[in-house]
């Protein structure tokens, strides 16, 4: 996959997350994050629902000259 701001080839690997907890939510949303969140806000989309054994974690693709990531969150795309 080529990089979506620079168009170099992107280095392929996983998004994951350290001892998750089971009430850990990763999502992407429309809204910026404010200092205190109760809930999700509405049209949030949960990316990444980390599972025991490093389970749960998307592929996805890194620019390291861009700081960017770009990922799949589709269960096929998920280990
Ligand atoms: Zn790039």
């Amino acid at each position: 996959m080529d990089c979506p701001k620079c168009g170099k080839q992107m280095e392929e690997g996983w998004l994951a997350i350290y001892e998750p907890l089971p009430i850990t939510r990763v999502v992407w949303q429309p809204v910026e994050p404010g200092q205190v969140r109760v809930k999700k806000p509405e049209g949030a989309v949960r990316v990444i629902r980390p599972k025991a054994g490093g389970k749960g974690c998307p592929t996805g693709h890194i620019c390291k000259a861009c700081e960017m990531t770009v990922f799949s969150y589709a269960e096929s795309d998920v280990t």
